[in-house]
């Protein structure tokens, strides 16, 4: 347990004085931690690799994405706890599911087993799912060009939630197979089941672009005659909503982004129990 929280710890200051991650976004992320810990060191050691991929990924290019952003995300790269929870919430329920299942005695080996994948399978789809989308928006922004919106089949603002390029897409694939690869290396999930996460998570981030282009709350700041995703613009404007559902911000997509990469997941091995 002091190894865990220790780890855990280090980690969350370090993602904290490097401005990563906000003060509250640290404390989070430090019990997403310990809970992983908990879990098993090679889901600690999937989170540790998986947040290192997505602090290294958000650094590449930084001054290019925050020029060619400017004004439209809701948020900066320091990441609150709200943006931690909704990338890491279904990880750590799914890490605390385990550790509850591990106490349970009624249930034979087999079904300790299955339960255990199907599990670790969830919380690995969750968080390849949430990283396939981080990849798909940094790489996308970076060299994807003028984005393509589903909804208003045009070509619109770099950052505009729901919006395609070839490369965010090519990432978003890319980013689901690498992060389902890294999970079996380390023995979170078995080789076999790696595939399933991979599709999952790539199908979390694709509803992620869904729910973006359709549903996420959209705003319009008078002031700058732009759109944004952030409430209270950059230039001090209060923006107006201008379509989409109010409460489904952009942590709120994220988060329904992992839950259908865990649900798909764990679907595949609980139907497909080998
Ligand atoms: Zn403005």
């Amino acid at each position: 347990m002091s190894t865990a929280v220790a780890v855990a710890g280090i980690i969350a200051l370090g993602a904290w004085r490097s401005k990563s991650l906000t003060q509250n976004g640290a404390f989070a992320a430090f019990a997403v931690g310990v809970l992983a810990m908990r879990a098993g060191w090679a889901w600690g050691a999937f989170l540790v690799a998986w947040f290192a991929i997505a602090a290294l990924i958000s650094r590449v290019g930084r001054r290019v994405k925050a020029a060619r952003m400017f004004g439209v995300v809701a948020k900066g790269a320091e990441r609150d706890a709200r943006q931690v929870l909704a990338n890491g919430g279904v990880f750590a329920f799914c890490a605390m599911l385990t550790l509850i299942v591990a106490q349970i005695d009624g249930f034979s080996i087999e079904t300790h087993r299955l339960v255990d994948i199907g599990v670790a399978a969830a919380a690995t789809g969750a968080l390849a799912a949430a990283g396939a989308d981080t990849w798909a928006t940094e790489f996308g922004t970076l060299i994807g060009g003028t984005p393509w919106s589903l909804r208003e089949r045009r070509r619109v603002p770099v950052g505009t939630s729901g919006a395609l390029s070839v490369a965010g897409t090519l990432a978003a694939i890319a980013g689901g197979i690498v992060l389902a690869a890294l999970a079996a290396t380390l023995h979170m999930i078995p080789f076999t089941v790696a595939p399933a996460v991979a599709l999952s998570a790539v199908a979390g981030a694709f509803t992620d672009s869904l729910l973006g282009a359709w549903w996420q709350d959209r705003r319009w700041c008078p002031h700058c005659v732009m759109h944004t995703e952030q409430v209270q613009h950059v230039c001090g404007t209060r923006t107006e909503c201008t379509g989409g559902i109010g409460v489904l911000d952009n942590d709120a997509v994220n988060f329904l982004c992992t839950l259908v990469g865990a649900a798909l997941a764990a679907a595949t091995v609980f139907t497909h129990p080998r």
